[in-house]
């Protein structure tokens, strides 16, 4: 993929990588919106995320690139398929990068199924849609707030869910559709609504890069891409197979990474003495923290990992307070971590056996 911008020449921006990267790593922690002005290259990262993912194992042939090792999560023609007795032949595919259209109506996106055909001919007929040809890949919308809202409404209940079930008249054709979700948008384009804003996992904030070496490193990166793209990729490959490499090693990881019950306070006590709304925040926080520890190819998770994923998980969550409209920062919120630890730890001398049990707890959920 010569033509294409190598995401770890990808200068500053360390909040932006992270948070892709935390979504690669885990798409379940549920997508990430990313806000900024024009031209500070939010298409360029997610692309450039895109192409070095390692391949994935699909089922060869199926439409939807269902995964052969998850058949819980199969398409309804695998099942079928399976049912039958017909092997399900395997093959490594590069993910898809799928660009939605703002104009992208619901039939667009979550495929149609054909009810004359059922009628007359009693086969069932199913159109694919954006969800489907995302399904394993990266879903990326541009100018998300420009998007109906309905149609945000089913992409976002898709994330979360990992599924596209589509039903009318009595038949129904489900597949699998778990994707990196990444929106964009120019706040000063207009915002979207509360409600739709908090269910995006992460957002992060792009501002101008103020430090004069970045800036020349950019222009730099850009001419040299520019005079010779396929040069440029090889000079950056061996970083590009070096982040895919532990990308890939985190997604073994990921599903083991252990967490206390003072883990789980901490976030908590965070999330409520900075006036958040709702509970979304609070497991956001420790799947970010998961995927966070298992990047740093760490079995359990710290009070840092905590930090870094609240920093992508707040901003835009705090409604009013000391951190409204302002940058919270890494060290800022572990700072009031071990604040807040501090002070529900006073008058609890029972704290170290209670973490000592979480911790048998834990062991025991993950033998
Ligand atoms: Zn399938």
């Amino acid at each position: 993929m010569p033509s294409i911008y190598p995401f770890t020449a990808i200068v500053g921006q360390e909040r932006m990588r992270r948070a892709l990267i935390l979504n690669a790593i885990d798409p379940r922690i549920g997508g990430v919106l990313i806000r900024g002005e024009r031209g500070t290259a939010k298409s360029t990262a997610a692309r450039a995320l895109a192409a070095l993912l390692p391949k994935v194992r699909v089922v060869k042939d199926c439409r939807f690139g269902c995964d052969p090792d998850q058949p819980a999560s199969w398409c309804t023609e695998c099942r079928e398929r399976a049912a039958s007795g017909q092997p399900l032949p395997v093959e490594m595919k590069p993910i898809p990068f799928v660009n939605l259209p703002v104009s992208a109506t619901e039939d667009r996106v979550v495929g149609t199924l054909d009810i004359e055909q059922a009628i007359q001919k009693g086969e069932r007929h199913f159109e694919p849609g954006v969800l489907a040809a995302a399904n394993r890949g990266l879903l990326y919308i541009d100018e998300v707030n420009l998007l109906d809202d309905h149609v945000v409404d089913v992409l976002l209940d898709s994330a979360a869910m990992g599924m596209n079930i589509v039903e009318r008249e009595g038949i129904s054709f489900s597949h699998p559709a778990r994707f990196i979700l990444v929106g964009t948008m120019n706040p000063e384009e207009g915002d979207l609504r509360p409600q739709l804003l908090d269910r995006f996992a992460l957002s992060v904030d792009i501002t101008g890069i103020r430090d004069a070496r970045e800036r020349v490193a950019i222009i730099e990166n850009n001419l040299a891409f520019e005079a010779d793209p396929e040069g440029f990729y090889k000079t950056w490959q061996p970083h590009e197979e070096k982040l895919s490499r532990i990308i890939e090693h985190a997604r073994t990881l990921v599903d083991k990474i252990t967490y206390t019950r003072r883990d789980l306070l901490s976030i908590a006590a965070l999330t409520a003495s900075l006036n958040v709304d709702g509970h979304r925040a609070d497991l956001v926080i420790l799947k970010a923290a998961r995927a966070h520890a298992a990047y740093e190819g760490r079995m359990a998770i710290t009070d840092r990992d905590i930090a870094l994923a609240a920093e992508l998980a707040l901003p835009h969550r705090i409604k009013h307070g000391p951190f409204h409209q302002t940058e919270i920062t890494r060290e800022q919120l572990q700072e009031r971590i071990e604040q807040l630890q501090g002070s529900s730890s006073e008058g609890e001398p029972s704290e170290p056996t209670e973490k000592e049990v979480s911790d048998e707890a834990q062991k025991k959920n993950h033998n």
